[in-house]
């Protein structure tokens, strides 16, 4: 797809996104939360849903866990504008509860529309949710910081920042999970280039004269 093509196809699924009325979660919801960052990033995150602060704002990871997200990005040595930040549902379950199954295959499409445009090098699923998606049955606990190749690229299951934050014991090791990435990167682009397929155009000739 060309460049311009997947600016203007996350926007219409934003647009979409916004008026859905495709599960129950609209009754409830202030605000859409369609996702946001850098069109063409290498990595994109998938959380599991919007919470209060996302609902009342329409963005992703605002509150206490998406602070603490951004830390753990800039560990990655990246920013949150470099990357795509997503979550399974895109609006908000009420009082937080867990999205339930028929909610998250109505929005699935959504979600797959946003990875087909942006075709990331690497996704990481955060929580259990979005692990579930491609790594059915499994135990984050058993698997966190261990990619699968899909699709020509890799999915790492995370644990979720929230659950960071409530077990100090998980802290490390999600630390230890965003510092992989990387590595995760270069072996995608790796094989990206090696396929003849270079995830960038060439730099474009600078006016230094
Ligand atoms: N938790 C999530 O899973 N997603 C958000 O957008 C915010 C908190
Ligand atoms: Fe539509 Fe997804 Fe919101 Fe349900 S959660 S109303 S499918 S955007």
């Amino acid at each position: 797809m060309a460049d311009e093509q997947v600016v203007i196809t996350l926007q219409d699924i934003a647009r979409e996104v916004q008026d859905c009325t495709r599960c129950e979660l609209c009754r409830s919801r202030t605000m859409a939360v369609p996702g946001e960052g850098d069109a063409h990033a290498r990595i994109m995150l998938i959380g599991e849903g919007p919470g209060f602060n996302e609902d009342r704002e329409g963005r992703p990871f605002i509150g206490a866990s998406g602070k603490f997200l951004s830390e753990l990005l800039l560990i990655a040595g990246v920013s949150r504008e470099q990357v795509f930040i997503g979550n399974v549902v895109k609006c908000r379950p009420p009082g937080n509860r867990d999205p339930l199954p028929d909610e998250i295959a109505a929005c699935a499409p959504y979600l797959d529309r946003q990875i087909a445009a942006i075709d990331p090098e690497v996704i990481v699923t955060l929580g259990r949710f979005s692990m579930a998606r491609w790594f059915p049955g499994e135990r984050i606990t058993k698997i966190h910081g261990v990619p699968r190749e899909v699709d020509g690229r890799l999915i790492v299951p995370m644990f979720h920042p929230a659950a960071a934050l409530h077990q100090g014991a998980v802290r490390p090791l999600i630390e230890e999970d965003f510092r992989k990435l990387p590595k995760f990167l270069a072996e995608v682009e790796a094989k990206r280039n090696a396929a003849g397929k270079p995830d960038e155009p060439p730099p474009a000739q600078l006016g230094l004269f």
